[in-house]
């Protein structure tokens, strides 16, 4: 018997039929004499529905009352999952985050995930009983309704198999696992059988939203063996996330990212002085604005210009705090620029091999795609381009890196 967590998200609960479905399955591991826990997402829509009403009502809604409001898209997939399992004679409980007690920090809108009381749902798994879980959501210190940060339904899914040491931790979406790239953009990508964490935690952090960062953040750090599979189909192996890189031959590139949310903040003619990007950035992350990639050029007459990106929903904001900085330092101009986007080149064999960046930048001179900035790390490679070089940029590059060839 093995205690097994399933994790839908909003197509695969995205109408009543596909509740069935997924009845379906979870019934199927029940009668295979597994515990289950099931973590749902809100149906598909729902969530960005939620997020429009609250637009109509406030250019800036409180965080608390948000996630008052963004907490109710995943009570509704849990009760109607829970009363179709039963309907079909399996008994089932529903439980929001607060009713488990999934404590998180006070962070609305962004929570993260400090601890899971396990009684009630260990008491009902011994009983016999499937659990429902709303993803997504948890409660404070305090009692306030919070939520974990837009596709925070992976996370929850991880964090109740680490606090109940489930054997396997299993996300059904509408993809048959992790593959070289997003196969909305690029048609021949190839599934990976396997990927290790600290891979995809790139990925995700570099734009590829299969998982949510926090997911993999949580699954590596508890040792969850994690697996990316399709609701809609059956008998597939998916996408195994682990520690371990198995195969003799790693591949070099495991996979290309890229980010649509970002946007680029300059300010130009800085007098170039010790201090100067501090005192850039300080007021940046006093506005509690994340920065991502930045880029400091000096000039020949001893003055600096200095860029960095942000996220796009933070590029106005960001924008009216570098004007009021380049009026205190007296810099010459600000720029900004929305239209841009991040493709990354992300793998673990990247250490033993040289030359994948020049390859990378070639690749993309020949497209004649301008590169805008550039950043590295040990496993990954990034870019900033224009944004209408994505589709092109990511096809160019997973040809160049033979990503569509079997290994
Ligand atoms: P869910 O609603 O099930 O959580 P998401 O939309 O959050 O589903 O995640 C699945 C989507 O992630 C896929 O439809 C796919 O377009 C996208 N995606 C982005 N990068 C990748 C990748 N490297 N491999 C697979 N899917 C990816
Ligand atoms: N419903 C939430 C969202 O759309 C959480 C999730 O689906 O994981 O972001
Ligand atoms: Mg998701």
């Amino acid at each position: 018997m093995a205690l097994i967590v399933q994790k839908y998200g909003g197509t695969s609960v995205g109408s009543v039929e596909r509740i069935q479905a997924v009845a379906d399955r979870v019934i199927k591991g029940r009668d295979a004499g597994d515990q289950m826990i099931i973590v749902l997402s809100a149906m598909s829509g729902e969530t960005n529905r939620l997020l429009e009403l609250a637009a109509g009502v406030s250019d800036r809604p409180t965080p608390r009352e948000l996630d008052v409001l963004l907490s109710t898209g995943e009570q509704v997939t849990i009760a109607l999952l829970s009363m179709c399992l039963e309907a079909r004679g399996y008994p089932a409980r529903s439980y929001t985050g607060s009713q488990v007690r999934i404590l998180t920090d006070s962070t609305h809108n962004k929570a993260r995930i400090m601890d899971i009381s396990d009684a009630k749902v260990r008491a009902d798994l011994d009983a016999g009983r499937v659990v429902v879980v709303a993803g997504f959501q948890g409660i404070d210190e305090h009692g306030n309704v919070t939520t974990l940060g837009r596709g925070g339904s992976d996370t929850t899914a991880v964090a109740m198999a680490a606090a109940l040491k489930a054997d396997e931790c299993q996300i059904y979406t509408d993809v048959d696992g992790v593959y070289t790239t997003d196969p909305r953009v690029v048609p021949e990508a190839r599934r990976l059988d396997r990927i290790t964490y600290e891979e995809m935690l790139e990925m995700a952090s570099l734009g590829s939203k299969v998982l949510q960062i926090r997911s993999v953040e949580f699954a590596s750090k508890y040792n969850v063996p994690l697996r990316v599979l399709s609701s809609f189909d059956e008998g597939g192996q998916g996408t195994l996330i682990t520690s371990e890189e198995t195969s003799m031959e790693q591949p070099v590139i495991s996979g290309i990212a890229f980010n649509r949310d970002e946007a680029k903040l300059t300010i130009l003619g800085v007098p170039d002085h010790p201090g100067v990007a501090s005192k850039i950035l300080g007021p940046i992350a006093d506005a509690n604005i994340e920065v991502d990639m930045i880029v400091q050029n000096v000039a020949a007459d001893d003055t600096t210009d200095f860029t960095f990106t942000v996220h796009r929903n933070e590029f106005a904001r960001g924008m009216e705090v570098l004007k009021q900085v380049a009026r205190e330092l007296s810099a010459r101009e600000v720029k900004g620029d929305d239209k841009i986007i991040k493709i990354s080149l992300v793998g673990v064999g990247m250490r033993s091999h040289a030359g994948i960046a020049s390859k990378m930048f070639s690749t993309l001179a020949a497209e004649n795609i301008n590169i805008q900035m550039i950043s590295t790390s040990e496993i990954k490679v990034s870019v900033v381009v224009d944004e209408k070089y994505l589709e092109l940029g990511v096809r160019a590059l997973h040809q160049a890196f033979d990503l569509k060839e079997d290994l």
